[in-house]
């Protein structure tokens, strides 16, 4: 099966084997099944931070649709499986509860264990914009699998949430469901941000149903921005194959057609190289690569 698709690039190969996962019980099944039977495996949210390889993955890729989810308006607590969408249905139902923390990230592509792994983040709100909300500001707990099989409830500091980073980037372990504590706001405040903050992406991102990406290509660079550095190359428009640099955002590249993985890490080599040479600065992936890329 094309994993393309399941990918907001549209890229990518096949997987050996692929499963969807419908709840928490289901997906730690599934993962201890590949790990006991010493399957490869890879566990997919949205696929909006990825970009898996023309040739796919050499095992089973795990789709995680546990959608799940419980509010208790009393203590200002959400209880997710960690399939579960944050645009829309998360926050569109916290909005109806009056309760705040994660209408921040209306927009944004994600599950909510993608959004753990990456600790997502975008500006507070208009009009002052002057700081980076960070999904681990909300955050109380979750279940995990760990990489020996044991189901562990951890807390906030286990995981060592950092910009664009989580334990999750390197301890192997899956988050099967979250809790986040919330605060109290209007609704009409919540709806209010989640308006703005849409329109701001509308006017300075590709949109994602005709422009197909994975959102910032290269990690953020203190105080100058990688799109910025990009932009100074004079690299807006540039294209490799079926992906370009966007005119809208340099940090974002577009599939524009038949683009693919290979497009895509040529573009990524001549962009790092590029601004290398012109700036001095070092330009760093900030998606994942998945499967194979041979
Ligand atoms: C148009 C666009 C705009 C974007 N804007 C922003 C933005 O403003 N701010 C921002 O922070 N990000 C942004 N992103 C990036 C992306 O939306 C986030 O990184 C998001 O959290 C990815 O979630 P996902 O479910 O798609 O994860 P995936 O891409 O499916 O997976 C990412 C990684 O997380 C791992 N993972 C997923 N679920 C679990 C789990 N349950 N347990 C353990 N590991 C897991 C996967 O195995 C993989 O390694 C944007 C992306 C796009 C396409």
């Amino acid at each position: 099966m094309s994993l393309a698709p399941f990918t907001t690039f549209k890229i990518g190969g096949p997987a050996d084997l692929y499963v969807g996962v419908s709840n928490a019980e289901e997906l730690i099944f599934a993962i201890k099944a590949a790990r006991r039977n010493h399957v490869p495996f890879f566990l997919l949210g949205m696929g909006a931070n990825i970009l898996v390889g023309d040739k796919g993955f050499r095992g089973i890729v795990i789709h995680n649709q546990s959608t799940g989810f419980q509010i208790d308006p009393e203590n200002g607590r959400l209880e997710c499986e960690s399939g579960v969408t944050v645009w829309p249905d998360l926050i569109e139902k916290l909005i109806e509860s009056e309760l705040s923390g994660l209408e921040h990230f209306a927009g944004i592509p994600s599950s909510v264990g993608g959004a753990v792994w990456q600790n997502l983040h975008f500006l507070s709100p208009a009009p002052k914009r002057e700081r980076t909300v960070f999904l681990d500001e909300v955050f109380h707990s979750a279940t995990i699998l760990t990489p020996d099989n044991q189901v562990l409830t951890v807390d906030r500091e286990y995981f060592q949430f950092g910009y664009d980073t989580s334990i999750l980037h390197f301890s192997g372990d899956i988050v099967t469901s979250v809790i986040f504590q919330l605060e109290y706001k209007p609704r009409e405040i919540m709806k209010e941000i989640v308006r703005s903050n849409l329109e701001w992406r509308k006017e300075r991102h590709p949109p994602l149903s005709t422009e197909p990406s994975v959102g910032s290509i290269f990690k953020k660079i203190e105080g100058i921005g990688a799109g910025r550095l990009i932009d100074g190359c004079g690299m807006k428009g540039t294209r490799e194959g079926g992906i370009e640099i966007s005119h809208r955002h340099a940090n974002i590249m577009i599939n524009v057609g038949e683009g693919t993985a290979r497009d895509v890490r040529t573009l990524i080599e001549r962009a790092v190289k590029t601004v290398k040479a012109e700036t001095g600065y070092e330009l760093e992936p900030e998606i994942a690569f998945v499967g194979d890329f041979s």
